[in-house]
């Protein structure tokens, strides 16, 4: 793929203008008089606002993607194609500038923002090759002059709903299938960090997308039941937590959608006793505190099998002070501050409940400096050993910088943790036993397995998706299953009989 030189000039930059909507192919200011904060995590005050739509403002998006959708349908795959390229190439060149929308409203430091990109980036290549992916099947001759293909047709108008951890990312994920498949779509990111959408938007009106074909409505709960109810929206994806997870596919399901709804998780880690100390503990680390631990993929709890409990502990902890903790203006900090102040403070309250249930804190991430010292929302890294199934911070997903310790006696209790938990978003074993740990992805109901492997998200051309409550609905998300929930199956049976062959027939169509 060509590497697209880096424009001297920032296109844009994060500014305190209110964040609006992207209607028809413009911004359009919010009409409803809601608005909402953004902070900067690193600082912790408000940086800006973000409209929140209205049932109304819903609506005018719908119709604008309903009205761009006959021409976009029509539009050839080659023309689709070159559009996905210039999107590509447009979305590589501007990613530092996209980057810095996402460390001003999520907090992510700059290394982890590029990360995020570049793999965003991997789904625009995907859908590059959307008239591969576009091509159907034809059967000759299934009956004496008669063929049977199958074409595949977008839905027409589709939206995505996505979540504040992954704001250029999981969009992404999304609109690249959804727009080469020749849908037109509405984007209704998370509120918390809604600047990444419209940078992105204009990015796509650069590339020649189409007025109407891609439109952002910034919103709340009043913007989503909107669009889990509007008739003209064909099919809703949704990246989120587990109970919105729920209510989307619940709601979207019963007002005639299709739908895929993504929801939380708690990835374990499996340490086998023959694992490599050093190599597990820093897979550990990296998995569990990168992006501050707010990642759907990342390591939530460490199970230590049998004698690697004790050295692996203690190796984990020894690499915690090391993570450098600051904000993303700083270029050393590799571990930027948690989203919100709401947020850091209920990570925390795990380290006060957890030690109340019987388990030991580790490493205490409260008492980082940069917390007394400034305003934003920094929790330093955090371990807790000895937690039992039972207790608050292994039952709940905390989606912070805390990783926790289960201690176990065998492998099949390792596995029998993992399989009874309600989540199976991503898991990752590690030993130098090729047969065990082929055993354990034989055996463990969970979506995505890494071996020796922390953060197995799959590449573009494979799909993600977990298991359990992880994913409501049949499809996983971006890749072959992608293309798969953005079309629809026509299938075409047809002859063409010389004229004066035919004749009366009330029996049913037989192919002998
Ligand atoms: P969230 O569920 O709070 O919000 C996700 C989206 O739903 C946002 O756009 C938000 O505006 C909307 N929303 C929130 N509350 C709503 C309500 N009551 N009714 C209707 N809509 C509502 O999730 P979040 O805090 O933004 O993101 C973190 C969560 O996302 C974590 O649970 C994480 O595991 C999960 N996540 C999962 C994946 C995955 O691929 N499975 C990927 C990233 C994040």
């Amino acid at each position: 793929m060509t590497q697209v030189a880096e424009p001297e000039i920032a296109r844009s930059t994060p500014s305190a203008e209110t964040v609006h909507h992207w209607i028809g192919g413009r911004r359009v200011a919010g009409t409803s008089g809601r608005k909402g904060p953004v902070y900067d995590p690193a600082t912790g005050q408000i940086a800006r606002e973000v409209d929140l739509a209205s049932v109304a403002e819903v609506d005018a998006a719908v119709a604008a993607a309903q009205a761009a959708f006959p021409g976009w349908r029509a539009t050839s795959l080659s023309k689709r194609t070159e559009a996905m390229f210039r999107i590509r190439n447009l979305v590589e060149a501007h990613r530092r500038e996209l980057a810095a929308h996402l460390t001003a409203e999520h907090g992510k430091v700059p290394s982890d923002a590029l990360g995020e990109i570049a793999r965003g980036i991997e789904n625009l290549e995907f859908a590059t090759s959307i008239p591969n992916l576009l091509k159907g099947g034809f059967s000759e001759q299934v009956s004496t002059g008669i063929d049977v293909y199958q074409i595949r047709q977008p839905l027409g108008v589709v939206a995505g709903i996505t979540p504040f951890n992954f704001p250029a990312m999981v969009p992404m994920w999304m609109f690249a299938n959804a727009i080469a498949c020749g849908n037109t779509f509405i984007l209704k990111p998370s509120e918390k960090d809604p600047s990444a959408s419209i940078f992105m938007a204009e990015l796509l009106k650069e590339a020649g997308v189409p007025d109407g074909v891609f439109n952002v409505v910034q919103g709340d709960k009043v913007a989503v039941d909107r669009i889990l109810e509007h008739p003209d929206i064909a099919a809703v994806s949704f990246v989120g937590s587990t109970p919105i997870a729920r209510y989307i596919y619940e709601t979207g399901t019963r007002n005639g959608k299709r739908v895929q709804a993504l929801g939380g998780a708690k990835n374990h880690m499996i340490v086998l006793p023959d694992a490599d100390i050093d190599m597990a503990a820093d897979a550990a680390v990296s998995a569990g505190y990168g992006s501050s631990g707010e990642r759907c993929m990342a390591i939530a709890t460490v199970v230590a099998v049998g004698s690697v409990a004790d050295p692996l502990v203690e190796a984990i902890a020894a690499r915690l002070p090391k993570v450098k903790v600051g904000p993303g203006t700083d270029p050393e900090a590799e571990m930027g501050p948690l989203v919100t102040k709401q947020h850091r403070d209920k990570v925390a309250s795990y380290l006060d409940s957890a030690p109340a249930q019987g388990a030991t804190v580790v490493a205490d991430g409260r008492e980082h400096p940069l917390y007394r010292e400034s305003k934003g929302f920094f929790l330093g890294a955090s371990l807790i050993d000895h937690v039992r199934p039972e207790m608050d911070c292994y039952r709940d997903e905390i989606f912070g910088p805390v990783l926790t310790v289960t201690r176990v006696a065998t492998y099949e209790d390792a596995l029998n943790l993992v399989n009874d938990n309600p989540y199976g978003n991503g898991t990752a074993i590690f030993t130098r036993d090729g047969g065990a740990a082929r055993q354990y992805q034989f055996d463990v109901n969970v979506g995505m397995v890494g071996i020796n492997v922390p953060i197995p998200v799959p590449v573009a051309y494979y799909s993600f998706g977990g298991w359990k409550a992880s994913l409501f609905g049949d499809l996983h998300m971006y890749g072959p299953e992608g293309i798969q929930f953005y079309t629809r199956a026509k299938i075409v049976t047809s002859r063409w009989p010389d004229p004066g062959t035919s004749k009366v027939d009330l029996g049913f169509p037989r192919t002998r």
